[in-house]
């Protein structure tokens, strides 16, 4: 089943361009003059949606609270996460004009000689959402019900990390389940939810291999903020290859917070401890691309078992 990837020996680089290629041929995503920046065809959509509601099937996914956020969030979130310490390279900060007139016609006349005219703006008080579930702990402050909170929710989640990787995109969705409360109750959430979302993929027949990981942190500082991430496991991918055999691509990842949210928000259990959160994702575009890749670029001719779950 998977011998079009075994056969495509090609460099990692030129077996991307080749497959974004093929998607665009088949009018699965629709290009534009910034790497990393696609539309999506309705096909595509499709499926993105089908899958979703297999995720939103599951157990947790019909218990689970389901609020919907906006893909800008607050920027003193970032702030009190200290984003920007480990992660400046990533952040998308939005920027508006407050001027006067004067500086308005500054500002178009600029723009409009094809120079660059970020100056003439100022930071407004929103920042993109770099993760579908930033927007959710802060509403959390306060004492949680005996039995924690169980959340979940789709967002569009923004990196700057321009490639011409299909993969890798700069705005994506990510549906996300949350879960907040004790530490034992967080922690055996996050790995049942290891097992559950194998499962899934793999009931979706895609070959997939499950890695510890570490974050992108920014610098010197980084590498060892990614070791540590990494000796205390608290973030596992589950990856699949969809253009590189060699170099498979994270389609969910599992990231146990400990009480990084908890205190930053004031979030508190009902005996009165800091509160405790992990959430999963799904990357929805790269599990949409790993789908066309292992099945082919026709969904009418995909596997009966893996239509039956998405077309049940
Ligand atoms: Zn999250």
């Amino acid at each position: 089943m998977h011998a079009r990837i075994e056969q495509a020996a090609m460099p990692h680089d030129e077996a991307g361009e080749s497959f974004f290629r093929e998607l665009v041929e088949h009018g699965l995503i629709i290009p534009s003059q910034v790497d990393g920046v696609v539309g999506r065809g309705a096909r595509f959509e499709e499926v993105l949606n089908r899958f979703d509601a297999l995720v939103l099937r599951s157990d947790d996914g019909q218990r689970a609270e389901a609020p919907m956020f906006p893909p800008v969030i607050e920027r003193r979130i970032l702030e009190k996460l200290h984003y920007l310490d480990t992660f400046p390279h990533l952040c998308g900060s939005v920027h508006s004009f407050f001027g006067d007139p004067r500086q308005a016609l500054r500002l178009a006349t600029r723009a409009r000689q094809g120079e660059r005219w970020g100056e003439e703006l100022e930071q407004t008080d929103v920042v993109l959402a770099p993760a579908a579930c930033y927007p959710l702990y802060p509403t959390l402050a306060g004492v949680l019900p005996p039995q924690g909170r169980l959340v979940t929710l789709i967002g569009w989640a923004y990196r700057h990390e321009p490639s011409r990787e299909p993969t890798r995109m700069q705005s994506f969705r990510v549906r996300e389940i949350i879960r907040v409360g004790d530490p034992d109750t967080v922690l055996a959430w996050r790995d049942a939810w290891h097992v559950r979302a194998r499962d899934l993929l793999d009931a979706l027949g895609l070959p997939i291999v499950s890695e510890v990981a570490s974050d992108p942190f920014f610098g010197r500082g980084g590498m060892m903020l990614a070791q540590s991430q990494k000796a205390a496991k608290l973030k596992f991918e589950i990856q699949v290859p969809i253009f590189d055999a060699a170099q498979p691509t994270a389609v969910c990842s599992f990231n146990l917070h400990q009480d990084h949210f908890g205190k930053a928000f004031d979030i508190r259990t009902a005996d009165g401890q800091v509160a405790h959160s992990a959430c999963l994702g799904f990357g929805m575009e790269r599990v949409v691309m790993a789908l066309f890749r292992h099945h082919g670029m026709q969904t009418d001719d995909w596997p009966a078992a893996v239509r039956a779950l998405l077309w049940p």
